[in-house]
């Protein structure tokens, strides 16, 4: 028997329900949707379009809600010595990720001495993070998705956990 997916299950439920020629502007961060997708595009007329929906956009809403698409743990020996370069690399990808989809967002890094947690708003991003991690520190990295795929969860360690 095929299994069928329920497709209401798979929606991001912080998806915004806006029509494919709507126009909409997040009120908290400045992203705009248009064309059915999010930017940080900015055209100095879309304010005074008419029709601009003003709404939180998915992001602002998980940033504020504390819901992540992704948790990433990062431990081991190597991480102390280096703990400000790996956050810089995570802060690089965060403002590459901004100009290309701003729904992609760290929501934040928790320092918890002998490791340090990173939430994202998406399950992509948190994973594309790890990868970054692993290619540029080596180390071993995992994978967890979850909540049919909606949440990754990622460890990184190098060097003996303590
Ligand atoms: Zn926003």
């Amino acid at each position: 028997m095929p299994i069928r997916k329920n497709l209401a299950v798979h929606r991001d439920p912080y998806l915004p329900l806006m029509g494919p020629k709507e126009t909409a502007v997040c009120r908290r961060c400045g992203a705009s949707y248009r064309r059915k997708r999010w930017s940080m595009e900015k055209p100095l007329d879309l304010r005074q379009e008419s029709g601009v929906r003003s709404v939180v956009c998915p992001a602002c809403q998980k940033v504020n809600d504390s819901f992540p698409g992704g948790i990433i743990r990062l431990g081991g020996a190597f991480l102390k010595p280096h703990r400000e370069e790996i956050i810089g690399l995570i802060r690089n990808e965060e403002a590459r990720a901004k100009t290309i989809n701003p729904l992609e967002r760290v929501i934040l890094i928790k320092d918890e001495g002998s490791f340090v947690e990173v939430q994202t708003t998406s399950d992509r991003f948190a994973q594309r993070i790890g990868m970054e991690i692993h290619r540029a520190y080596k180390g071993e990295v995992t994978y967890h998705w979850s909540r049919d795929d909606k949440f990754i969860r990622v460890t990184w360690h190098r060097g003996q956990e303590r």
